[in-house]
């Protein structure tokens, strides 16, 4: 203890955020000893930020005015409000560049532990000011902002292009799926030649829909993978990547980077890729998978998959299904990375091989072909994987997700099932907030395909809609 001013000096200090004993003692001596007009000036700003500064009359933000920079802003969308719980959310929001409409900060978050219930914040003010604005702000933005909010950090899906992957702009679909049911005369291949897959418009949208920033990622002229990277997401590469590309995605994940790699039928794995792959514990194969026992309509080549080995990516997920997909071959894998199967087909399913090509052609097999005296052997084939752990002894933990087909998280099909549901699991694990509750992503979609009496029991529970029909 030390004697009146001094010690009453410390004790302020100490009672501030962050500052403890030791620190608060070494300020108070830094002061007494600091020149007098440097402890004059901090006084002033001391009384200028208690007497000057206030809280917007909109949004609760700090502000010199009445009305805080972003709510004076006419450039700033008016419809479009982002949640947040204090002022410094504010900055961090403001800090991706990307949000361009106005913010409410609320002052803290619920806990009812601590007494802090819905009176205690501004949401009576939200309220308010919701119904003032008119229809245009929606429940959905204010999920995101709330969801941003209780993150605390940004979270940035990079979508690789420049491999003829699927363009994250793009939003076309297929409504309606040439099922074998009412086609018989159809080659059954050709109707997953004839799927493609167009964009990753819903699947990106959907991420948003969680607060996610999406952005695009184009190796070639980036050289490296950003470090503001959460996520990485390979949707459909076609042509094979440049060895200083395979190289960067390898660093990004020694880095303790994420990946959600969707590699698809035919793609052709560089082979620095390749070796990166096998370090994940596959090796994606040339073939396709035929499931007799486990499909979609009557389509044997569009596997659907109905149970899954425990792992929080696929908790609370139902029946998936994949437009022609290749199998992955279980290999040791490097470091300390565990490998869990996430996606098996049925005992009854075998493969078929396929072209390796850069189109999304299946090759019927010609009479038997040249491995006609290796007949297919049936049994469960691992069709997707999750990977966590350490590339090597110096790398940080990382995360990765390999499946044989990218079809389903297409526009076309990321809807149906629970499709979307995995997907947007596997981005909340990879992002490593799989503890969080998610935002429905609300696509509005039509009718797909009709089922067999045993699927639609295992599908209905999710997407009651497009199932019911058999
Ligand atoms: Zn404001």
């Amino acid at each position: 203890m030390f004697e009146g001013p001094v010690q009453d000096l410390i004790d302020e200090l100490g009672r501030l955020p962050g500052v403890g004993p030791k620190s608060a003692q070494r300020i108070a001596f830094h002061l007494l000893a600091a020149d007098p007009v440097d402890v004059t000036r901090l006084q002033e700003v001391l009384q200028k930020v208690k007497d000057g500064v206030r809280f917007c009359e909109v949004c609760g933000n700090v502000s010199e005015r009445e009305r805080c920079r972003y709510c004076a802003d006419p450039r700033r969308d008016p419809t479009i409000v982002c949640v947040v719980e204090e002022p410094k959310d504010v900055l961090a929001v403001e800090r991706t560049r990307e949000f361009k409409g106005r913010y409410h900060v609320l002052g803290g978050a619920l806990d009812p532990l601590a007494g802090v219930g819905p009176d205690a914040l501004r949401i009576r003010e939200l309220l308010a000011r919701l119904g003032g604005t008119g229809p245009a702000s929606d429940e959905t933005e204010i999920a995101i902002g709330i969801q941003r909010a209780l993150r605390g950090r940004a979270i940035t899906a990079c979508f690789l292009e420049g491999h003829g992957e699927l363009p994250m702009d793009n939003f076309e679909y297929h409504t309606h799926l040439e099922s074998g049911a009412g086609h018989s005369h159809d080659d059954a291949s050709s109707q997953v030649v004839e799927m493609p897959g167009h964009g990753a418009g819903r699947l990106r949208r959907a991420l948003e829909a969680q607060g996610y920033e999406a952005r695009k990622l184009v190796l070639a002229t980036e050289g490296d993978v950003p470090t503001g990277c959460t996520l990485l997401v390979a949707a459909n590469p076609r042509t094979t990547f440049l060895p200083a590309e395979s190289a960067a995605l390898r660093a990004y994940l020694r880095r303790g980077g994420s990946a959600l790699l969707l590699l698809d039928l035919g793609f052709v794995l560089e082979p620095g890729l390749a070796r990166l792959v096998a370090e994940l514990g596959v090796r994606p194969e040339q073939e396709v998978v035929v499931d007799p026992l486990s499909h979609y309509s009557t389509n044997p080549e569009i596997v659907a998959v109905t149970g899954y080995d425990p792992h929080p990516i696929t908790r609370s997920v139902s029946l998936t299904f994949y437009p022609g997909i290749r199998p992955l071959t279980m290999l040791p894998p490097a470091g300390d990375l565990r490998v869990t199967p996430l996606l098996l087909s049925s005992r009854d399913s075998y493969t078929r091989p396929v072209k390796p090509v850069g189109s999304h052609a299946v090759e019927p097999d010609p009479e038997g072909g040249k491995d006609a005296a290796a007949p297919p052997v049936p049994g469960p084939r691992v069709l997707g994987v999750a990977v966590e752990g350490r590339l090597d002894g110096d790398a940080q933990p990382m995360r990765a997700v390999v499946v044989g087909d990218s079809d389903f998280a297409s526009n076309s099909f990321f809807p149906y099932m629970a499709n979307s549901d995995l997907l947007l699991s596997a981005a909340r694990w990879l992002a490593r907030e799989e503890r969080t509750t998610a935002v429905a992503g609300r696509v509005p979609v039509a009718p797909l395909i009709a089922l067999t009496g045993r699927q639609s029991n295992a599908g209905c529970r999710t997407s009651g809609r497009s199932c019911c029909a058999a």
